[in-house]
């Protein structure tokens, strides 16, 4: 089978102005499915351009992106967004929830996009909510839950339709210790039952939940070795 990720010199210039930003500067990596990733570096590696790149948010300036056997860098907005709603779930830091509206709501979304009908999308949604262990909290809405709660409805929203890969941008860059390890722990659950997972993170005990940590300075790999993950990990 194809990797579910393939990307050849993967360059992306931004442009502001006069001024040429070099964002990255020939990526080329290779993810197979399953894979738990660590993507780390300092503030301005490139760490989000390339999981924007990765998510099919944006397309590279120049470079070759595979997605599951499909040639990403040649498609439409529409049909990237199709990729999007497909195959990727997607974390981030601020949570991004729908206020004022309750977990179930914001973790139907994806399903109201897809055309499905109400009762399946409440049905899978409290699966999936069910699954981030925040059963009895469908119906509160995001400033009724806390930080931690607020990130594993978005978890639920990105894993309801069955994605094969999950970004998740900095998920603990909001959160205490604590949640963060709640929502660490839920990731490598996916992770152990067969998701890909992608994590962004410039935190050393975060990226310790990986099995292989790629590290990005100025827009380029600078290491990418397989780690022994978090279960061999002293202490855990
Ligand atoms: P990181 O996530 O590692 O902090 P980013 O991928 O956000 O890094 O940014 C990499 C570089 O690209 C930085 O120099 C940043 O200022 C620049 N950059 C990111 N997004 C844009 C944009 N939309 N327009 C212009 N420059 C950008
Ligand atoms: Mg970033």
């Amino acid at each position: 089978m194809n990797p579910l990720i393939v990307g050849e010199d993967i360059w992306k210039v931004y442009r502001v102005g006069d001024v040429e930003v070099q964002a990255l500067r020939g990526v080329s990596v290779t993810i197979e499915r399953g894979e738990f990733v660590a993507i780390m570096g300092s503030s301005g590696s490139g760490k989000s351009t390339l999981m924007n790149i990765l998510g099919c948010l944006d397309q590279p300036t120049k470079g070759r992106y595979r997605l599951n056997g499909v040639e990403v860098g040649q498609l439409r907005p529409d049909q990237l967004a199709e990729i999007r709603n497909q195959q990727i779930g997607f974390v981030f830091q601020s949570f991004n929830l729908i206020p004022r509206t309750s977990a179930l709501e914001n973790a139907q979304l994806p399903l109201f996009y897809r055309g499905l009908s109400l009762k399946e999308q409440r049905t899978l949604a409290s699966a999936a909510l069910q699954r981030v262990g925040l059963k009895g909290r469908e119906h509160h809405s995001p400033t009724q839950l806390s930080g931690g709660q607020q990130q594993r409805v978005a978890i639920a929203r990105a894993l309801v339709t069955a994605p094969s890969l999950l970004l998740a941008d900095e998920p603990t860059g909001n959160l205490d210790t604590e949640s963060s390890q709640d929502i660490m722990g839920i990731l490598e659950g996916l992770n152990r039952d067969g998701m890909t997972v992608i994590l962004v993170t410039h935190e050393v005990d975060i990226a310790a939940y990986a099995s292989r940590e790629i590290v990005v300075k100025d827009g380029q790999i600078l290491s990418d070795r397989a780690t022994k993950g978090r279960s061999h990990a002293v202490g855990a």
